[in-house]
Protein backbone atom coordinates (compact mmCIF):
# COMPACT_ATOMS: atom_id res chain seq x y z
CA UNK A 1 0.00 0.00 0.00
CA UNK A 2 2.83 2.29 -0.01
CA UNK A 3 3.26 2.97 -3.46
CA UNK A 4 2.16 5.55 -6.00
CA UNK A 5 -1.45 6.18 -5.18
CA UNK A 6 -0.94 4.82 -1.11
CA UNK A 7 -0.30 5.79 1.89
CA UNK A 8 2.52 8.39 2.48
CA UNK A 9 5.74 6.75 4.42
CA UNK A 10 6.10 8.87 7.48
CA UNK A 11 8.64 8.73 9.81
CA UNK A 12 8.68 9.59 13.44
CA UNK A 13 10.30 13.13 14.02
CA UNK A 14 8.95 13.78 10.31
CA UNK A 15 7.11 17.64 10.76
CA UNK A 16 4.29 17.76 8.19
CA UNK A 17 3.36 21.62 7.14
CA UNK A 18 6.00 22.94 9.27
CA UNK A 19 3.87 22.73 12.52
CA UNK A 20 3.05 19.12 13.39
CA UNK A 21 5.86 16.69 14.71
CA UNK A 22 5.17 13.01 14.74
CA UNK A 23 5.26 11.27 17.59
CA UNK A 24 3.88 8.13 16.98
CA UNK A 25 1.27 6.06 14.70
CA UNK A 26 -1.87 6.05 15.96
CA UNK A 27 -3.89 3.48 13.50
CA UNK A 28 -5.04 3.06 9.99
CA UNK A 29 -7.80 1.96 8.06
CA UNK A 30 -8.56 1.39 4.58
CA UNK A 31 -7.78 5.42 3.81
CA UNK A 32 -5.00 6.27 5.68
CA UNK A 33 -2.68 6.47 8.52
CA UNK A 34 -3.09 8.48 11.30
CA UNK A 35 -0.46 9.78 13.35
CA UNK A 36 -0.43 11.42 17.04
CA UNK A 37 1.69 15.02 16.48
CA UNK A 38 2.55 18.15 18.43
CA UNK A 39 1.73 20.62 17.44
CA UNK A 40 4.80 23.30 17.68
CA UNK A 41 2.38 26.33 17.48
CA UNK A 42 0.37 25.47 20.60
CA UNK A 43 2.19 22.76 21.94
CA UNK A 44 -1.11 20.48 21.93
CA UNK A 45 -1.03 17.08 20.90
CA UNK A 46 -3.27 16.61 17.77
CA UNK A 47 -4.18 13.54 15.35
CA UNK A 48 -2.93 14.00 11.38
CA UNK A 49 -4.62 12.00 9.40
CA UNK A 50 -2.64 11.32 6.34
CA UNK A 51 -4.58 10.08 2.80
CA UNK A 52 -3.75 8.01 0.80
CA UNK A 53 -3.25 9.89 -2.83
CA UNK A 54 -4.58 8.09 -5.83
CA UNK A 55 -7.67 9.90 -7.55
CA UNK A 56 -10.54 8.12 -5.67
CA UNK A 57 -8.58 8.88 -2.04
CA UNK A 58 -8.51 12.06 -2.78
CA UNK A 59 -12.24 12.84 -3.87
CA UNK A 60 -13.13 10.80 -0.92
CA UNK A 61 -11.06 13.08 0.65
CA UNK A 62 -12.52 16.23 -0.55
CA UNK A 63 -15.78 14.85 0.28
CA UNK A 64 -14.84 13.69 4.13
CA UNK A 65 -13.16 17.54 4.51
CA UNK A 66 -16.71 18.71 3.40
CA UNK A 67 -18.52 17.02 5.44
CA UNK A 68 -16.15 17.39 8.43
CA UNK A 69 -16.24 21.20 8.02
CA UNK A 70 -20.12 20.88 8.08
CA UNK A 71 -20.01 18.63 11.23
CA UNK A 72 -16.97 20.69 13.12
CA UNK A 73 -15.14 23.42 13.21
CA UNK A 74 -15.79 26.94 14.73
CA UNK A 75 -18.16 27.82 12.55
CA UNK A 76 -20.69 25.23 13.86
CA UNK A 77 -22.52 26.55 16.82
CA UNK A 78 -24.81 23.95 17.84
CA UNK A 79 -23.29 22.50 21.39
CA UNK A 80 -24.15 18.89 19.98
CA UNK A 81 -21.16 19.66 17.56
CA UNK A 82 -18.77 18.21 20.45
CA UNK A 83 -20.27 14.62 19.75
CA UNK A 84 -18.75 14.52 16.64
CA UNK A 85 -14.37 14.45 16.23
CA UNK A 86 -13.40 18.31 15.58
CA UNK A 87 -11.69 19.10 12.27
CA UNK A 88 -9.05 21.68 13.46
CA UNK A 89 -6.58 22.13 10.34
CA UNK A 90 -6.00 20.55 6.51
CA UNK A 91 -3.35 20.87 4.62
CA UNK A 92 -1.99 18.67 1.60
CA UNK A 93 1.38 17.10 1.08
CA UNK A 94 3.27 16.03 -1.93
CA UNK A 95 5.17 12.80 -1.30
CA UNK A 96 6.66 10.18 -3.32
CA UNK A 97 3.58 8.54 -4.04
CA UNK A 98 1.46 11.82 -5.07
CA UNK A 99 -0.69 14.33 -3.30
CA UNK A 100 -2.16 13.70 -0.18
CA UNK A 101 -5.07 15.46 2.03
CA UNK A 102 -4.23 15.48 5.45
CA UNK A 103 -6.58 16.20 8.03
CA UNK A 104 -5.79 17.64 12.07
CA UNK A 105 -8.47 16.05 14.48
CA UNK A 106 -8.97 16.64 17.81
CA UNK A 107 -7.08 13.65 19.84
CA UNK A 108 -9.05 11.03 20.86
CA UNK A 109 -8.82 7.86 22.91
CA UNK A 110 -9.20 4.28 22.07
CA UNK A 111 -12.32 3.18 20.20
CA UNK A 112 -15.20 1.33 21.73
CA UNK A 113 -13.30 -2.45 19.90
CA UNK A 114 -10.44 -1.68 21.71
CA UNK A 115 -12.29 -1.30 25.21
CA UNK A 116 -14.20 -4.75 24.34
CA UNK A 117 -10.94 -6.46 23.93
CA UNK A 118 -8.88 -4.61 26.80
CA UNK A 119 -11.55 -5.56 29.30
CA UNK A 120 -13.03 -8.87 28.26
CA UNK A 121 -16.39 -9.34 27.04
CA UNK A 122 -19.42 -7.44 27.24
CA UNK A 123 -16.76 -5.32 29.43
CA UNK A 124 -18.92 -2.01 30.04
CA UNK A 125 -21.35 -1.53 32.84
CA UNK A 126 -25.02 -1.20 31.86
CA UNK A 127 -24.57 2.44 32.96
CA UNK A 128 -21.37 3.36 30.95
CA UNK A 129 -23.36 1.43 27.71
CA UNK A 130 -26.30 4.12 28.65
CA UNK A 131 -24.23 7.18 28.71
CA UNK A 132 -22.44 6.00 25.49
CA UNK A 133 -25.79 5.22 23.44
CA UNK A 134 -26.99 8.62 24.66
CA UNK A 135 -23.82 10.42 23.34
CA UNK A 136 -24.00 8.32 20.20
CA UNK A 137 -28.11 9.41 19.64
CA UNK A 138 -27.45 13.18 20.43
CA UNK A 139 -24.00 12.76 17.57
CA UNK A 140 -26.43 11.50 15.25
CA UNK A 141 -29.71 13.96 16.06
CA UNK A 142 -27.13 16.68 14.96
CA UNK A 143 -25.63 15.23 12.14
CA UNK A 144 -29.37 13.89 11.12
CA UNK A 145 -31.28 17.11 11.63
CA UNK A 146 -29.14 19.69 11.67
CA UNK A 147 -26.12 18.96 9.59
CA UNK A 148 -28.06 16.45 7.15
CA UNK A 149 -25.73 14.29 6.97
CA UNK A 150 -25.66 9.94 7.49
CA UNK A 151 -23.01 8.51 9.12
CA UNK A 152 -23.33 4.97 7.41
CA UNK A 153 -20.48 3.32 9.82
CA UNK A 154 -21.90 3.79 13.16
CA UNK A 155 -19.79 0.37 14.75
CA UNK A 156 -17.55 0.28 17.78
CA UNK A 157 -14.58 1.23 15.54
CA UNK A 158 -15.77 4.67 14.98
CA UNK A 159 -16.66 5.42 18.70
CA UNK A 160 -13.91 7.10 20.24
CA UNK A 161 -13.22 7.41 23.87
CA UNK A 162 -12.15 11.11 24.94
CA UNK A 163 -9.34 10.20 27.82
CA UNK A 164 -6.14 10.55 27.89
CA UNK A 165 -3.44 8.68 29.66
CA UNK A 166 -1.22 10.69 32.55
CA UNK A 167 1.31 12.37 30.71
CA UNK A 168 4.06 10.46 32.80
CA UNK A 169 3.28 7.13 30.62
CA UNK A 170 3.54 8.78 27.36
CA UNK A 171 6.34 11.52 27.40
CA UNK A 172 6.17 13.44 24.16
CA UNK A 173 8.79 12.03 21.87
CA UNK A 174 8.61 8.08 23.38
CA UNK A 175 7.86 6.28 20.56
CA UNK A 176 8.53 2.63 22.01
CA UNK A 177 5.14 2.60 23.17
CA UNK A 178 1.84 3.80 20.93
CA UNK A 179 -0.45 5.89 22.64
CA UNK A 180 -3.26 3.48 23.14
CA UNK A 181 -1.22 1.22 24.44
CA UNK A 182 -0.30 4.11 26.39
CA UNK A 183 -4.20 5.05 27.46
CA UNK A 184 -4.58 1.22 27.36
CA UNK A 185 -1.79 0.61 30.14
CA UNK A 186 -3.02 3.32 31.86
CA UNK A 187 -6.50 2.12 32.28
CA UNK A 188 -5.28 -1.71 33.28
CA UNK A 189 -3.68 -0.39 35.62
CA UNK A 190 -6.41 1.30 37.56
CA UNK A 191 -8.99 -1.50 38.98
CA UNK A 192 -11.99 0.54 39.62
CA UNK A 193 -11.11 1.80 35.64
CA UNK A 194 -15.28 0.51 34.65
CA UNK A 195 -16.45 2.21 37.39
CA UNK A 196 -15.12 5.25 37.09
CA UNK A 197 -15.76 4.99 33.13
CA UNK A 198 -19.46 5.09 33.78
CA UNK A 199 -18.89 8.87 33.34
CA UNK A 200 -16.76 8.55 29.89
CA UNK A 201 -17.09 10.92 27.29
CA UNK A 202 -17.53 9.76 23.54
CA UNK A 203 -17.16 10.79 19.85
CA UNK A 204 -18.25 9.70 16.94
CA UNK A 205 -15.17 9.52 14.41
CA UNK A 206 -14.65 8.78 10.82
CA UNK A 207 -16.59 10.56 8.26
CA UNK A 208 -15.03 8.87 5.61
CA UNK A 209 -17.63 7.11 4.36
CA UNK A 210 -20.70 9.58 4.91
CA UNK A 211 -23.02 10.99 2.91
CA UNK A 212 -25.39 13.79 2.50
CA UNK A 213 -29.14 13.03 2.97
CA UNK A 214 -29.78 14.21 -0.25
CA UNK A 215 -26.50 13.60 -1.87
CA UNK A 216 -25.06 9.57 -2.17
CA UNK A 217 -21.87 8.74 -3.01
CA UNK A 218 -22.48 4.75 -3.09
CA UNK A 219 -25.10 2.12 -2.66
CA UNK A 220 -23.79 -0.12 -0.40
CA UNK A 221 -23.06 1.47 3.16
CA UNK A 222 -22.50 -0.10 6.37
CA UNK A 223 -20.11 -2.66 7.91
CA UNK A 224 -22.18 -6.01 7.25
CA UNK A 225 -23.52 -7.02 11.22
CA UNK A 226 -24.60 -3.14 11.27
CA UNK A 227 -26.41 -3.22 8.03
CA UNK A 228 -29.99 -2.66 7.84
CA UNK A 229 -32.22 -4.15 6.37
CA UNK A 230 -32.94 -1.66 3.18
CA UNK A 231 -29.29 -1.12 2.45
CA UNK A 232 -29.33 -5.68 2.62
CA UNK A 233 -32.20 -5.44 0.13
CA UNK A 234 -30.68 -2.89 -2.19
CA UNK A 235 -33.10 -0.39 -1.46
CA UNK A 236 -33.42 3.56 -0.48
CA UNK A 237 -31.82 4.94 2.48
CA UNK A 238 -31.06 7.53 4.61
CA UNK A 239 -30.84 8.45 8.24
CA UNK A 240 -32.55 5.55 9.90
CA UNK A 241 -30.20 3.30 8.56
CA UNK A 242 -27.88 4.79 10.72
CA UNK A 243 -30.12 4.41 13.42
CA UNK A 244 -30.22 0.46 12.75
CA UNK A 245 -26.34 0.73 13.87
CA UNK A 246 -26.95 2.18 16.63
CA UNK A 247 -29.45 -0.71 17.93
CA UNK A 248 -27.06 -3.38 16.83
CA UNK A 249 -24.21 -1.28 18.83
CA UNK A 250 -27.04 -1.27 21.76
CA UNK A 251 -27.07 -4.95 21.73
CA UNK A 252 -23.79 -5.30 21.19
CA UNK A 253 -22.83 -3.38 24.31
CA UNK A 254 -24.89 -4.97 26.31
CA UNK A 255 -24.19 -9.01 25.29
CA UNK A 256 -21.05 -9.34 23.82
CA UNK A 257 -22.52 -10.84 21.25
CA UNK A 258 -23.53 -9.43 17.56
CA UNK A 259 -27.40 -9.10 17.03
CA UNK A 260 -27.20 -9.82 13.27
CA UNK A 261 -24.49 -12.35 11.82
CA UNK A 262 -25.40 -11.83 7.79
CA UNK A 263 -23.45 -14.30 6.24
CA UNK A 264 -22.32 -13.13 2.31
CA UNK A 265 -23.95 -14.92 -0.42
CA UNK A 266 -27.41 -15.56 -1.60
CA UNK A 267 -28.88 -17.42 0.75
CA UNK A 268 -31.19 -14.75 1.69
CA UNK A 269 -34.42 -12.76 -0.28
CA UNK A 270 -37.47 -12.12 -0.15
CA UNK A 271 -40.14 -12.99 -3.29
CA UNK A 272 -43.53 -11.51 -2.76
CA UNK A 273 -43.28 -10.94 1.22
CA UNK A 274 -42.09 -15.29 1.91
CA UNK A 275 -38.37 -15.76 2.74
CA UNK A 276 -37.06 -18.32 0.31
CA UNK A 277 -34.50 -20.68 0.99
CA UNK A 278 -34.89 -20.81 4.47
CA UNK A 279 -37.04 -23.99 5.46
CA UNK A 280 -37.63 -23.51 9.23
CA UNK A 281 -37.72 -20.49 11.21
CA UNK A 282 -37.63 -20.66 15.04
CA UNK A 283 -38.64 -17.23 16.02
CA UNK A 284 -37.05 -16.11 19.83
CA UNK A 285 -38.12 -13.53 20.19
CA UNK A 286 -35.66 -10.15 21.44
CA UNK A 287 -37.06 -10.20 25.01
CA UNK A 288 -37.06 -14.01 25.82
CA UNK A 289 -33.64 -13.77 24.45
CA UNK A 290 -32.50 -11.24 26.64
CA UNK A 291 -34.21 -12.83 29.78
CA UNK A 292 -33.16 -16.41 29.08
CA UNK A 293 -29.63 -15.94 27.18
CA UNK A 294 -28.30 -12.56 28.53
CA UNK A 295 -29.83 -13.04 31.69
CA UNK A 296 -31.27 -9.24 32.42
CA UNK A 297 -33.63 -8.67 35.02
CA UNK A 298 -37.17 -8.80 33.63
CA UNK A 299 -38.15 -4.89 33.98
CA UNK A 300 -34.65 -4.34 32.41
CA UNK A 301 -34.95 -6.84 29.19
CA UNK A 302 -38.66 -5.41 28.27
CA UNK A 303 -37.45 -1.92 28.67
CA UNK A 304 -35.20 -2.45 26.39
CA UNK A 305 -36.18 -4.76 23.75
CA UNK A 306 -38.88 -1.67 23.41
CA UNK A 307 -35.71 0.52 22.80
CA UNK A 308 -34.08 -1.71 20.44
CA UNK A 309 -37.60 -2.53 19.00
CA UNK A 310 -38.69 0.83 17.79
CA UNK A 311 -34.89 1.27 16.01
CA UNK A 312 -35.04 -1.94 14.16
CA UNK A 313 -38.63 -1.69 12.67
CA UNK A 314 -38.53 -2.95 8.68
CA UNK A 315 -40.04 0.56 7.77
CA UNK A 316 -37.31 3.05 7.82
CA UNK A 317 -40.09 5.82 7.80
CA UNK A 318 -41.47 4.15 11.22
CA UNK A 319 -38.38 3.64 12.91
CA UNK A 320 -37.70 6.07 15.83
CA UNK A 321 -35.25 9.29 14.99
CA UNK A 322 -32.34 9.92 16.82
CA UNK A 323 -34.37 12.83 18.70
CA UNK A 324 -36.92 10.44 19.68
CA UNK A 325 -34.69 7.37 20.96
CA UNK A 326 -33.53 9.86 23.64
CA UNK A 327 -36.60 10.09 25.33
CA UNK A 328 -36.84 6.50 25.25
CA UNK A 329 -37.30 5.16 29.19
CA UNK A 330 -34.15 3.00 28.76
CA UNK A 331 -31.67 5.61 28.78
CA UNK A 332 -32.84 6.70 32.09
CA UNK A 333 -33.40 3.66 33.94
P1 LIG B 1 -10.10 5.33 7.71
O1 LIG B 1 -11.03 6.32 7.05
O2 LIG B 1 -8.86 5.08 6.89
O3 LIG B 1 -10.81 4.07 8.16
P2 LIG B 1 -10.21 6.35 10.45
O4 LIG B 1 -10.70 7.77 10.50
O5 LIG B 1 -11.19 5.29 10.82
O6 LIG B 1 -9.55 6.08 9.01
O7 LIG B 1 -8.91 6.24 11.36
C1 LIG B 1 -8.15 5.04 11.42
C2 LIG B 1 -7.76 4.75 12.88
O8 LIG B 1 -6.95 5.82 13.38
C3 LIG B 1 -8.95 4.67 13.84
O9 LIG B 1 -9.47 3.36 13.92
C4 LIG B 1 -8.31 5.10 15.17
O10 LIG B 1 -7.62 3.99 15.76
C5 LIG B 1 -7.26 6.10 14.74
N1 LIG B 1 -7.80 7.46 14.84
C6 LIG B 1 -8.53 8.12 13.92
N2 LIG B 1 -8.86 9.36 14.30
C7 LIG B 1 -8.34 9.51 15.55
C8 LIG B 1 -8.34 10.61 16.52
N3 LIG B 1 -8.95 11.75 16.27
N4 LIG B 1 -7.68 10.38 17.69
C9 LIG B 1 -7.07 9.19 17.95
N5 LIG B 1 -7.06 8.15 17.08
C10 LIG B 1 -7.66 8.29 15.89
MG1 LIG C 1 -12.27 3.72 9.76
Amino acid sequence: DYCYGGYHPVQVGDVFNKRYKVLSKLGWGYFSTVWLCIDLRSGRHVAVKVLKSGAGFTQAGQDELTLLRCASGPTARNPLKDRIVQLLDEFKIAGVNGIHICLVLELLGPDLRCWQVCFGNPGLSLTCVKHVITQVLEGLAYLHSHCKIIHTDIKPENILLCVTPQSSSHPPGDATQTYSTAIKTTLLQDPEAPRNLDNITVKIADLGSSCWVYKHFCQEIQTRQYRSLEVLLGSEYGPPADIWSVACLAFELVTGDSLFEPKAGPNFSLEEGDLRRIAVLRPWGLYEVLVEKYHLLLREASVFSDFLLQMLDFLPERRATAAQCLKHPWLKL
